[in-house]
């Protein structure tokens, strides 16, 4: 199928796990346009692996200079932009989640700044270079729905994502410009790596598997393919609120 044919994409954070696999769903029906990250080795990686249909523009989605220069330079390459896909985010760099007695001011402000500040200002940034009728997607999380202890501030920001789609969509729709949420469960990405040791990888990949209602973590596919929904024409009337892809996981007490 090609639901996306000759529509032109912004993937923020193309170049690993969710964000990748968007990538992948958007090219398998005929999208074409820009992978971000700031990883120059994982960037061209995924740019092979996309066959040369998408672009990388490297950049680090917290400094507004470089979302400027991403968007310029997608326009450049392929003209206006129908979707874009505010996909960076997760866990800052050298940063662990805390319990509130032992968060610092500027963790508290570095997941804040990466998990919605770089949100609301990707889309205000995109604003010159989309096409009217365009489709925003804002990856939020089940983390919105779901407390976890020392994730707070990380489920306080993706639950704001989802007022950011609901106030963003009225703020846009003169230009018939859509703004939806897509809030992943717990998918099987690199960024488990980044949040517990090798030894304590497998057992909490495990626990999430265990505690999903459909029995598996989901894969970064099965977030491509609600987003090509979400990116395509088929979902026009679907304005300013959240879908969740999450086996099941926000529906258990
Ligand atoms: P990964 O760690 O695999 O990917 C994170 C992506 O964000 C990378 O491409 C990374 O690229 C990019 N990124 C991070 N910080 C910055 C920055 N400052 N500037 C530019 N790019 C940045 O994580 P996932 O694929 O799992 O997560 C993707 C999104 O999905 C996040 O928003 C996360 O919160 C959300 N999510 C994930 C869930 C999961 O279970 N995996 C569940 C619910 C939501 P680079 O390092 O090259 O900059």
């Amino acid at each position: 199928m090609e639901r996306l044919k000759n529509k032109v994409a912004v993937i923020t954070g193309g170049n690993s796990g969710i964000g990748f696999g968007i990538a992948e769903a958007f090219k398998n029906e005929g999208a074409v346009g820009t992978i971000t990250g700031r990883n120059e080795v994982t960037l061209q990686d995924s740019i092979k692996a996309l066959n040369g249909e998408f672009i990388a523009v490297k950049g680090d989605v917290t400094h507004l200079d470089d979302l400027e220069n991403i968007f310029k330079k997608t326009a450049e390459k392929f003209g206006k932009i129908d979707a874009l896909v505010v996909n960076a985010g997760g866990v800052v760099d050298g940063i662990a989640m805390n319990t509130v007695d032992q968060t610092t001011e500027e963790s508290y402000d570095k997941y804040m700044e990466l998990n919605l500040k770089s949100a609301y200002f990707t889309v205000q940034k995109s604003l010159p270079y989309l096409n009217d009728g365009a489709s925003i997607i804002l990856i939020g999380s089940s983390a919105a729905h779901r407390a976890a202890p020392g994730m707070a501030i990380y489920s306080a920001a993706k639950a704001a994502i989802i007022s950011l789609a609901k106030g963003l969509s009225l703020d846009l729709l003169s230009r018939k410009i859509r703004v939806n949420a897509l809030s992943p469960g717990s998918i099987d990405t690199p960024v488990f790596g980044k949040l517990v040791s090798e030894e304590q990888l497998e057992q909490v990949k495990q626990m999430w598997i265990d505690i999903t209602p459909v029995g598996r973590q989901g894969l970064p596919s099965d977030i491509g393919n609600a987003a090509v929904f979400l990116a395509s024409d088929e979902s026009s009337f679907i304005i300013g609120t959240e879908i969740l892809s999450d086996g099941g996981l926000t529906n258990i007490s």
